[in-house]
């Protein structure tokens, strides 16, 4: 039978470093990356055959757990009647709708296949439409891979210390201004500098990608009004938070508390495919009309809405579109960081953890951090050996202390207990 080290060994032969995505190398963590052989509802086996409780979700499309049987038999059906055709599908259309159902702010979406792709296409259309060039993102955010927007970032990056990335002309990021999340100073003075000058300021509502750090909403509304009083588009990066931390996505809870809140640009991935490559970038039809073929900003895509990720990604939407689905996923993700955060505190480590919808991070530290700087300066070695501590338990955590974790419907009180269980015992190795 083939090990995950063997397979590992074999990887890195034809495949660099062994990954298609950088942090699946578990660089950040040492040791050697788990090969997963299939998976079942809130489980993973890998290629040994061990079993693991999965908190990774595939970094967050999993929100029913795997093997979903409405899914599935979506999937299947699908996949029967054709992989793809390159041409419009009613599909198509009944996903856009779903998605447009549940996201005021929007009333047009682009599908395209990945997050990356989104992020892009949505810069793209934030500085045709404005006819301006610069543009604000935050350091700690992941916006993908795209080019203008591999400046400090997050996830993976980080790992290799590597402000940015090599490959990328100084000419693409020249205006990329990167600001510190949560700093209204910084804000204030970037925009008193060039806020006419901004196509758009490009967030995480709740950035994932250095963990799980909400911005605040005195932040989220002092943004709003400078993007507004200076002609420069919002756009939320809701690849992560959309469908996940709500129904309504991130920009649902700062509606709630800032009274007519929303976003100008909206881009979406991760749940609304349920696990295949599928995104989308939306907002209003005023600017949603600047793309091709209506408008003169050019996007296009062979395989975008491709008809069986959006059968994956419908069926996906329509069960976390039950009522109750968010309130008991909620509840079950704030038993699970109740209940690392009670192990830890009996264990006498420091640890403080947050959640939101099926979305949750954690800390070896005191306080919830505010900002990526804060983020990377938490004990990085005690979560490491906590990982390691938890993975041999049988209870799988991202590999690096800068990225969130996900329970979705499939985790049963059961599977919470044995996580807690689990980290009392690892909690007790790291005094
Ligand atoms: C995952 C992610 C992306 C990139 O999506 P891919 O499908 O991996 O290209 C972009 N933005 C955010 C916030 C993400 O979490």
């Amino acid at each position: 039978m083939a090990t995950n080290a063997s397979l590992f060994e074999r990887a890195q032969r034809v495949i660099p470093g062994g990954v298609n995505s950088p942090v699946r190398a578990f660089r950040a963590v040492g040791g050697t990356p788990r090969f997963i052989a299939r998976a079942q509802g809130p489980h993973l086996w890998d290629a040994e055959g061990r079993r693991y409780i999965d908190y990774i979700g595939s970094w967050g499309p999993m929100i029913l757990g795997h093997g979903h049987p409405a899914v599935l038999e979506a999937v299947q059906r699908a996949a029967r009647d054709g992989c793809s055709f390159g041409a419009p599908t009613e599909r198509e259309i009944e996903l856009a709708e779903a998605i447009i159902a549940q996201v005021p702010s929007v009333e047009q979406v682009r599908l395209v296949s990945s997050g990356t792709e989104a992020g892009m296409s949505a810069l793209r259309l934030a500085r045709g439409a404005t006819g301006r060039s610069k543009f604000i993102k935050f350091e700690g955010c992941y916006h993908g891979h795209a080019d203008a927007l591999l400046v400090k970032a997050g996830s993976g990056l980080a790992t290799f210390g590597h402000p940015t990335s090599a490959g990328v002309p100084a000419e693409v990021v020249r205006d990329t201004l990167v600001l510190e999340y949560n700093n209204l100073e910084q804000l204030e003075a970037a925009f008193a500098a060039q806020g006419d000058e901004l196509a758009c300021v490009m967030i995480e509502p709740i950035a994932g990608n250095m963990n799980f750090v909400r911005a605040s909403l005195p932040f989220m509304q002092r943004l709003r009004e400078l993007c507004t009083q200076h002609g420069a588009l919002l756009v939320f990066d809701e690849v992560m938070t959309g469908f996940r931390v709500a129904l309504g996505s991130a920009q649902s809870l700062y509606a709630q508390a800032i009274p007519g809140f929303a976003p100008d640009l909206s881009v979406f991935g991760k749940v609304i495919g349920g696990g295949m490559p599928l995104a989308a970038f939306g907002g209003p039809r005023e600017l949603m009309k600047h793309l091709a073929p209506l408008g003169p900003v050019y996007q296009a895509g062979t395989l975008s809405g491709n008809p069986v990720a959006t059968a994956c990604g419908l069926a996906t939407l329509h069960e976390i579109s039950k009522p109750g689905f968010f309130e008991a996923l909620a509840s079950r993700t704030q038993a699970l960081v109740a209940g690392l955060m009670g192990a830890a505190s009996d264990a006498g480590v420091p640890f403080v953890g947050d959640s939101q919808g099926g979305m949750f991070g954690f800390f070896f530290t005191a306080e919830l951090p505010q900002n990526y700087g804060v983020v990377m300066a938490t004990d990085k070695e005690r979560f490491n050996r906590f990982f390691h501590a938890m993975l041999d338990r049988g209870i799988y955590f991202a590999p690096a202390l800068y990225e969130a974790g996900f329970v979705s419907a499939a985790h049963g009180a059961e599977e919470i207990e044995t996580t807690v269980s689990a980290a009392r015992e690892a909690f007790a190795t790291l005094r």
